[in-house]
């Protein structure tokens, strides 16, 4: 028996009301109907993260005896929303990024849950720039150059599951390195860099696609120009993640970030385990000793300037840009969903007959806030507030 699922609310896209058939684990039917339809009710795909270092207490950068307790993060994700991810792997030493690897590995093999959730794994570092303020917080005893014969075994060791990179194109061997990441079908972002403009085109050149958090990992003050900020702006090749979590970007800096970007620009979360906890004082893998402020700001303990990751999920960054009026509501959906989507899968259309019923159901409330009604993955209900 399968399941049969009716799903209806206003369109992601224009508002239009739509009523969909699953059945399957994919949309049987898409329909435009007439009767009127709750007022604050949308229907559109399930959001995808594809920068989640952990998220409610549950960290992809720590080692559990109890492996199967990193499926917390996919299940309190899908109740944000959050249909796919990518648990992100920072900046470590060769054997514990192999080891934190191996653990996403199992996890998947024996968690149905997370092995529908995880879309793939994106190792962020070691290979960015040592400098302080490019480096963010990742340790900078581990940073080290592009190596081709360590990532490759990372890439077995995943079982195919890394699919992105997040690296600086200052090393002298990043463009050879880009190469042979995008002949295996890598995902290759630049981020934590201090890259020379001529650095930044040459990664492009090589393959580069993604600027990783544009605008977090840099100097605190840079030359007016030329900088990598600009190359990677003007660069039309590159799309760009950002997080809009109301601490990483002032507003006005998004505004422009989307003029120059356009349709390429999208959302990532970058959250941490802390994402959902109580503010406090806390002891993390990613920069040690954080804090986590009454506001949601997370920043090393040691300088409130230094941001350590966000406190955030990606429903959240979506009403950030509501409330700031960056975006309307179609538009930061479409950068938390469809193009993440789309640099992995450039034909992904999430609604029509035949595509993967991974869906969800959002109530728009007062002060732009929303909440997720239903989501829905692989075409099965398993979230219903
Ligand atoms: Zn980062």
């Amino acid at each position: 028996m399968e399941d049969r699922i009716v799903l209806s609310g206003k369109s992601f896209l224009d508002g239009s009301p739509l009523k969909l058939r699953i059945g399957g684990g994919l949309i049987s039917r898409v329909e435009k109907i007439a009767e009127p339809l709750p007022d604050d009710q949308f229907l559109g795909p399930g959001l995808m993260d594809i920068q989640v270092n952990g998220y409610g207490g549950w960290d992809y950068n720590a080692v559990y005896d109890e492996v199967l307790s990193l499926g917390q993060i996919s299940r309190k994700l899908l109740q944000v929303g959050v249909t796919s991810h990518f648990p992100t792997i920072i900046t470590n030493s060769p054997e514990q990024i192999s080891r934190l690897i191996r653990q996403i590995v199992t996890l998947c093999r024996e968690d149905k849950v997370a092995r529908d959730c995880i879309a793939g794994i994106h190792i962020e570092g070691p290979f960015i720039s040592p400098e302080d303020g490019p480096r963010g917080a990742h340790p900078r005893e581990f940073v080290q150059a592009p190596d081709w014969d360590l990532f490759e075994r990372w890439m077995v060791e995943s079982q195919g599951l890394v699919r992105m990179v997040t690296l600086s194109p200052e090393w002298d061997n990043s463009p050879s390195f880009i190469e042979k990441c995008v002949e295996k079908g890598i995902l290759v972002s630049i981020g934590h860099t201090k890259a020379s403009p001529a650095q930044v085109i040459a990664a492009v050149a090589a393959g580069a696609r993604l600027s990783t958090h544009l605008g977090n990992g840099m100097h605190g003050q840079i030359a007016r120009h030329p900088n990598y900020l600009w190359s990677q702006l003007a660069e039309d090749r590159l799309a760009a993640s950002i997080i809009a979590d109301g601490f990483h970007l002032p507003p006005e800096v998004i505004r422009v970030f989307k003029r120059a970007k356009g349709e390429q620009l999208l959302l990532v979360s970058d959250s941490t385990s802390l994402a959902g906890m109580p503010a406090g004082d806390y002891e993390l893998h990613i920069g040690g000793q954080i804090t986590l402020s009454p506001e949601g700001k997370l920043h090393l303990r040691s300088n409130p300037q230094m941001l350590a990751g966000s406190a955030m999920n990606l429903l959240q960054g979506i009403e950030f840009l509501l409330e700031k009026e960056l975006a309307t509501l179609s538009e930061a959906w479409k950068m938390a969903s469809t193009r993440p989507h789309r640099l992995f899968d450039p034909m992904f259309d999430p609604i029509k007959v035949g595509a993967k019923a991974d869906l969800i159901l959002i109530q728009k409330g007062p002060n732009q806030s929303l909440k997720v009604l239903k989501t829905i993955k692989n075409g099965k209900e398993v979230f219903s507030s």
